[in-house]
């Protein structure tokens, strides 16, 4: 077996997705707790290392500039009944994410699903009634589902996690940019003409 197809067998596949699908499970755990005491049933939640959150949800053509869309770091997907997170969420978005789909079943799918595609087109995040809704639902919920049990979950193992994931990242990352510099050599000099005409750019606006 080649050099990169062990790299990629144990540092992607062994590593980095078995971090991520661990974090995964732990996330799992904390929501399947919630929806036993809400008396729901449990949504799905994938973890991804992409960056995600409510700015765009669900509108392509929406580009929202509200600052607290870009703090719910995940979306939930009512047709599928997903949280998708990313990695370094915190409880509180997970909390956010869970209360989207507790409301979805509340009011139903269907409704529900009508009611974002307005709101998500019209109004920017802090107008949308459904983001009033779930932030008052968080406050009132939070000490009930909140509870030490996620907090520890959380510290003590998805915390941890995360940090072995930024570090795997960091290194991987820097391997994989020297390979491409070693396999494409004119990747380097694009980047150093790409870094000037950046700099030319920001001096322009000064
Ligand atoms: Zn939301």
């Amino acid at each position: 077996m080649s050099t990169i197809e062990e790299f990629i067998r144990s540092e992607i596949e062994g590593k980095v997705l078995r971090l991520v699908r661990e974090i995964e499970e732990l996330y799992e755990e904390i929501v399947e707790d919630w929806s036993t005491k809400l008396s729901v049933s449990k949504p799905a939640v994938l973890v991804t290392l992409q960056e995600v959150d409510e700015c765009n949800e669900g509108s392509a053509c929406v580009r929202d500039v509200d600052p607290y869309c870009k703090s719910i770091t995940g979306q939930y997907v009512p047709d599928s009944q997903l949280i998708v997170l990313n990695y370094r969420s915190t409880l509180d978005v997970l909390l956010h994410l869970f209360l989207h789909h507790v409301y979805a079943q509340q009011i139903g799918l269907e409704r529900y699903k009508q009611i974002r595609t307005i709101e998500n087109v019209r109004l920017p995040w802090s107008l949308r009634p459904t983001e009033i809704r779930i932030l008052n639902m968080a406050k009132r919920l939070y000490n009930v589902l909140i509870s030490q049990r996620a907090g520890k979950t959380w510290s003590d193992h998805i915390k941890v996690r995360i940090r072995e994931l930024d570090d795997l990242i960091h290194k991987i990352t820097n391997t994989i940019h020297n390979y491409a510099l070693s396999t494409m050599p004119n990747l380097q000099m694009r980047q150093i003409a790409y870094k000037v005409h950046m700099r030319r750019d920001r001096r322009s606006d000064e």
